[in-house]
């Protein structure tokens, strides 16, 4: 053998990465299932039960091709490598610059000899010379110039359409009496079946584990949903989980889908009149805006970034992050049933019903980070550390996002059908029947007024503050809200 190529689970594909230097004659492909993966942490099983059923997958089909493979189950990731160094002596072992901070350190203290990570369209040399380029990080300058730099969407210099942003037309709330197509089911093999037996698991057929099911995965989101994606993109519905969202984060996450593949699908949609410009460039933007400058914020802003607590929050994480019946907040109950049933929410329950409670309630953004880290299908530490601590919980002091996603009931009210099964009432902000998320809201800005003073963003908020006649009964009832969150009375 002239090399080992260590895959990790999240680098699942055989043209990217290291394995687009493969020789099969010649080299062997190391895959590690470490026992610290699989129970360090209070994993959500359908988590864990995706990531090995996909790296089983992937392993049996590189065999399957003639490919020697060694899989390797392990404590650690590095005892597992240490197994395969000593059955291959010698022999250099090389691997794409993994995706954690972590995973770099323990790498290179392990001599593997790394090449560029291919799996993302942005390498982090290009997003340090972009960044370094910029008075301001913000998003949207990024997307523009990887419209430009990508040549998507794009008619010569201008955008195609004539507009860089369509929120304006979409951001509808859910639509009532709508048609809905089903979700894909996937049905389950022997590897998968072998996998939740060891995890004592009884998986859903929401995921699929193979390369095949997440090409099937993109090519019913683009038959199906794609059409529809940009108009409800922010909408929510306690009856319809996913409504027009992909579900293709985790095989972009694990490499099982490229994320130019992925465009290349939805870029034909629309040369094929499948689907209109507002949705397409509402998903263009998600791929090789959001996505690209989350990975490449996350190694910009460095290992440190993961610990900033700029707001001071210190509450415990809340009982119903983990367990949805405690709770009675309506649209917070079925968003944590959602996740615990598979292990996925969409961007907005993220981010204005979780990320917002933990904002407005001042809890950890690290309890919070874990949870979340834990909680989802699709989480990683690129890109889970941004999404929280920059864009959901503002514990940077706004490095990444201008101001805080803090919101009162009256949105949640906007963009779903949540309020309507509530025992509270969206409208108020005192009394027993009060919103929680409008008083904390409320609260929340009281709490901070000092820190948001220089904010311009937040000018027109604050100048809200100001006008409520019924403060001091506000506080009194933000307290009661507090403790009875805390204690799973609320
Ligand atoms: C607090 C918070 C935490 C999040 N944690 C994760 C996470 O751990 N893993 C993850 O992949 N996404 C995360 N996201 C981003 C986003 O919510 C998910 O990518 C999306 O919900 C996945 O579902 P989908 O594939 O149907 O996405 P769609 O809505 O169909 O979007 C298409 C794709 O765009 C990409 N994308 C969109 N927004 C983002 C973003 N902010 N960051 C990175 N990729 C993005 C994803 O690859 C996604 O598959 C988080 C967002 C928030 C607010
Ligand atoms: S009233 Fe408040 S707590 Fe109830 S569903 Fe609406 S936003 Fe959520």
């Amino acid at each position: 053998m002239s090399r080992i190529i260590y895959v990790p689970f999240d680098h699942l594909n055989i043209n990217f990465g290291a394995l687009k230097s493969l020789n099969p004659a010649t080299d062997v492909v190391a895959l590690v299932e470490s026992q610290r993966m699989l129970t360090g942490r209070d994993w959500h099983p359908e988590r864990l039960f995706f990531m090995v059923s996909s790296a089983r997958h992937f392993a049996q089909e590189l065999r399957q091709q003639g490919i020697a493979v060694e899989y390797v189950q392990a404590p650690t990731t590095l005892d597992g490598l240490r197994e395969v160094r000593t059955k291959y002596p010698n022999v250099p072992l090389v691997a794409a610059e993994p995706s954690s901070f972590r995973q770099m350190q323990d790498l290179v203290g392990f001599g593997v000899e790394l090449v560029e990570n291919d799996l993302f369209l942005t390498s982090r040399t290009l997003f340090a010379q972009w960044a370094s380029s910029q008075k301001s990080l913000l998003m949207e300058n990024f997307y523009r110039a990887q419209r430009k730099r990508l040549d998507i969407l794009m008619e010569g210099t201008e955008p195609t359409g004539g507009r860089w942003n369509y929120d304006q037309d979409n951001r509808l709330p859910p639509p009532k009496n709508y048609d809905w197509a089903p979700y894909l089911q996937h049905a389950r093999d022997e590897i998968d079946m072998q996998v939740a037996r060891e995890l004592s698991h009884s998986p859903t057929t929401t995921w699929a584990t193979t390369r095949s099911g997440a090409l099937m995965q993109l090519n019913y989101f683009v038959d199906k949903h794609l059409h529809g994606f940009g108009p409800y993109e922010d909408a929510m519905s306690a009856d319809n989980w996913a409504m027009h969202h992909s579900l293709l984060s985790p095989y972009i996450n694990n490499g099982l889908l490229h994320p130019s593949e992925v465009l290349e699908s939805v870029l034909r949609a629309y040369s094929a009149g499948a689907a209109p410009i507002q949705s397409v460039e509402a998903f263009v933007r998600q791929i090789i805006g959001w996505r690209e400058y989350v990975n490449g914020m996350y190694w910009h802003l460095g290992e440190s970034y993961r610990e900033e607590n700029q707001l001071n929050a210190n509450r415990p994480l809340l009982p119903l992050f983990k367990d949805s019946r405690a709770t009675q907040m309506h649209c917070v109950s079925s968003v944590v049933a959602d996740v615990e049933q598979r292990a996925w929410a969409h961007h907005i329950p993220r981010l204005m019903v979780l990320s917002n409670l933990a904002l407005v309630t001042g809890t950890s953004p690290q309890e919070f980070l874990d949870w979340m880290r834990e909680s989802f299908i699709d989480a990683a530490e690129w890109v889970m550390v941004p999404n929280v601590i920059g864009m959901g919980v503002h514990a940077d002091g706004g490095r990444m996002m201008t101001k805080p996603y803090a919101a009162g009931g009256a949105y949640i009210n906007r963009m779903s059908h949540y309020c309507k099964g509530c025992i509270y009432n969206p409208k108020l902000r005192v009394g027993e029947t009060a919103c929680p998320f409008t008083t904390l809201y409320w609260d929340f800005l009281d709490r901070h007024r000092e820190s948001f003073a220089g904010n311009h963003r937040m000018s027109q908020q604050l100048h809200g503050l100001g006008k409520l006649s019924d403060l001091p009964e506000l506080r009194i009832r933000a307290r009661e809200v507090l403790d009875g969150l805390s204690a799973g009375e609320i």
